[in-house]
């Protein structure tokens, strides 16, 4: 067993990881970067979607580690120059390590591939934007375009980036959201009309038990700790599910506790940790529910179930005439867990439940998100102070992106506000999401692939099929601040437009120009850079996206070199498409931004029937050969998304290395195999395509028996396109079905 795991997270550790990473490369730029992040008229984090505190209780330090891995990174000294790109041929770069390509260090200038030489060049702003311009008006029709986005996209970026791909004639927006939390909006709108969270952070100050499925806080939202510190000083009981012991659901040292610093002495996050096996959330669910309606249906909420909810009835029948032994057995847990779980679930008045892809990237996303939506609504745990669902979002704006428009599946109200707004008929054929837009650009090629950020080739699921899409399109255009795989993947034509970060001064004629984002929590705000760009050749991501609609309408639709001029007037046309950001520019001025409406949270239901929905689904069959384990992919802690920041992994006792499979200690002595043995990692798909991965080394590890965990993008070539949720088509990164080789 791996014996240098922590059992907490925060602390001393926290603090050198963090001055480590400031002392490591620009200390001044990075120092005065951080004292504005997360603050009132600053700069938002670019990290993940946890929220800010309201503004009178934030301290100077406004930042967890991973802010500080953020925002060094976007300050770096390195620079992946033109120079740069003419002494690397693109198949070398391709070599490189994930972690060896992130550190290379920012964009400077327009790069354009050329396939001759296999180097990328630089070129002119203008010739690119001509370049795209002059593929786009070629194309047979206009879902030969594809245009993805990352959420790190503003809103006024996503904006205009949907507008233009409506007015080309596309719905083709695959996004980031798709590769996460789609399960969450599918099943959140289904069930209560709402595809976002439904609770604020005063809600965990109040609550009385907090239930987190699949989710690791230390490492992908940090600043959760604090709120369910605060919860439990509260009194809260906190219950954990995860097939892993992660340090940060154990303990938690907040780094600006001196004294607990200085005596090490963790609070205790989770008075219940429930180690399940990947993909059983679902059965434990059903199993909490079954109890409690055979045994305790007099607790339940009956007026709130009368009053607010259709199918109560029929959900009740459904899960009395599961077998309750089989659902025990399915969910990894024994009775008396499923005993005690509803009984917590019964004690208390006050339930928020928080997931995160440990739920979402299964093949049962949606019905397993939808009994966590079951579980709330007996007890009346939506739309109550203290109570509600948390699905917690891993990248900054990527909830924002979607309010404004970024949906291959746009809601047919939203396009007629378009269409009213600008004057024009938006197409209404619903657009590829992540999963289709590989297998489409696979198999016709000849496409345009434009993404707004991101790495999408390291995102993606089924690697050799996503880099051989990449490479038939047409023409590629990726916009982003650093180097990364995806660029390497050229097609017949290649452009890098490198863009403004978030902590950089963004000027257009108007002036200097503001952004604003939405985070986890529905909370709008703005953000604005301080930053000399560290190039003269940068761009925003709205200014390069209103040229590249500009070259290719021409004014006589939309101005948008006008509505970029000065970005309140990209907001007055959010509010003019969408009512809920009424008075958007006047609202966007307040020190803690302002909350989207949630009707949800108001228990009005926008749903078929007008009232939240109870859903029946029944439990997967998950079975695996004996010589087999259901593998996980995760981050490492020194990873956000596809961004390697550094090789160590702290909170799991893991130094300088990513090529690494956890394994229970059991399962390697089951299978046959020591700590530290090297392995071949094959995956067993129903599409009978054998996909495997070299040269992994075992770790011993406190993991569920039957279950292994890997890091992505490193993993990612073991899972087939075809693994997805039914419903969502998030892809299932979750429970991959594998056996191990030694490596020969
Ligand atoms: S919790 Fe998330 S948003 Fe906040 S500083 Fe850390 S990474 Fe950034």
């Amino acid at each position: 067993m791996n014996k240098e795991n922590l059992t907490y997270a925060g602390g001393a550790g926290a603090l050198s990881s963090s001055i480590k990473f400031i002392l490591r490369d620009d200390f001044i730029k990075s120092s005065k970067s951080l004292l504005k992040l997360n603050q009132v008229k600053g700069c938002d984090c670019p990290g993940c979607a946890w929220p800010d505190p309201n503004p009178k209780e934030r301290s100077f330090a406004e930042f967890c580690e991973n802010g500080v891995k953020a925002i060094t990174y976007e300050t770096t000294k390195q620079r992946a120059s033109k120079e740069f790109f003419a002494n690397n041929k693109v198949k070398d770069l391709a070599k490189l390590e994930v972690y060896e390509l992130s550190q290379k260090g920012r964009l400077c200038e327009p790069l354009s591939y050329n396939k001759q030489k296999d180097i990328y060049e630089a070129i002119s702003w203008d010739k690119a934007f001509s370049l795209i311009a002059k593929h786009l008006k070629k194309l047979k029709t206009p879902d030969d375009a594809i245009l993805y986005t990352s959420g790190r996209a503003s809103n006024e970026a996503a904006f205009l980036y949907q507008l233009f791909g409506r007015l080309l004639g596309t719905n083709n927006f695959p996004d980031c959201s798709n590769m996460c939390h789609e399960s969450s909006s599918v099943a959140m709108n289904k069930n209560i009309g709402v595809g976002k969270g439904t609770v604020e952070l005063e809600d965990f100050k109040k609550a009385k038990l907090i239930m987190v499925f699949g989710q690791n806080p230390a490492t992908n939202h940090p600043r959760m700790l604090a709120s369910l510190q605060e919860a439990r000083k509260n009194g809260a009981k906190i219950l954990s599910f995860n097939p892993l012991k992660e340090a940060g659901l154990l303990g938690f040292i907040h780094p600006k506790d001196f004294k607990s610093m200085l005596f090490k002495t963790p609070s205790q996050i989770s008075t219940h940790y429930y180690q399940v096996s990947l993909g059983s959330d679902m059965a434990v669910l059903q199993a909490v529910i079954f109890y409690i309606l055979k045994h305790h249906k007099t607790k339940l909420d009956f007026e709130f179930i009368e009053k607010h909810c259709h199918g109560f009835e029929d959900y009740e029948k459904h899960i009395l005439s599961q077998d309750f032994k089989n659902l025990v057995k399915h969910s990894s847990l024994s009775k008396k867990e499923i005993k005690e779980i509803a009984d917590l679930y019964l004690e208390s008045d006050k339930t928020i439940c928080c997931w995160a892809m440990g739920l979402t990237q299964q093949e049962h996303g949606v019905a397993s998100i939808e009994e966590v939506i079951n579980l709330l609504l007996l007890k009346g745990n939506i739309g109550k102070s203290g109570a509600g669902a948390c699905p917690v979002r891993g990248h900054s704006n990527v909830q924002g992106d979607r309010t404004v428009g970024i949906d291959e599946m746009p809601k047919e109200d939203f396009l007629k506000s378009i269409d009213k707004a600008f004057s024009f008929k938006s197409p209404r054929k619903h657009g590829v999401n992540v999963v289709n837009a590989i297998k489409v650009i696979a198999k016709e090629k000849n496409k345009v692939f434009i993404a707004l950020g991101g790495n999408f080739a390291e995102a993606a699921p089924d690697s050799k099929l996503c880099y051989a899409a990449l490479e038939a399109c047409d023409l590629s255009v990726y916009i982003s601040t650093h180097i990364n795989k995806s660029h390497l993947l050229c097609g017949k034509s290649s452009l890098i437009l490198p863009c403004l970060g978030r902590t950089e001064i963004d000027i257009q004629s108007s002036g200097k120009q503001s952004l604003s984002v939405e985070d986890s929590m529905s909370i709008v705000h703005s953000s604005q850079g301080r930053n000399k760009p560290i190039s003269s050749f940068l761009k925003s991501e709205s200014e390069i996206i209103a040229k590249i609609a500009d070259a290719t309408l021409g004014k006589n639709k939309i101005d948008f070199l006008d509505l970029i001029s000065d970005y309140d007037k990209i907001r007055e046309k959010i509010e003019e498409v969408l009512p809920i950001f009424k008075d958007y520019n006047k609202k966007i001025k307040n020190s803690s931004g302002f909350v989207l409406e949630n009707l949800a949270s108001k228990r009005i239901w926008n749903t078929d029937t007008k009232k939240a929905n109870f859903s029946s689904n029944l439990i997967p069959n998950l079975k695996l050969n004996s010589k087999h384990l259901a593998l996980m992919t995760m981050r490492s802690h020194d990873q956000f998304n596809t961004t390697v920041y550094a090789k160590d992994d702290r909170y799991r006792g893991i130094k300088n290395k990513r090529k690494i499979i956890f394994i229970n200690p059991k399962d390697i002595e089951l299978l046959g195999f020591k700590n530290g043995d090297l392995v071949d990692i094959y995956s067993h798909s129903k599409d009978n395509i054998r996909r495997s991965v070299k040269g992994f080394e075992i770790i011993s590890y406190d993991i569920k028996q039957g279950c292994a965990g890997a890091y992505f993008p490193e993993a990612n070539p073991l899972i087939s396109i075809e693994h997805h949720d039914k419903k969502s088509f998030t892809p299932a990164y979750k429970f991959i079905d594998i056996s191990l080789k030694n490596t020969k």
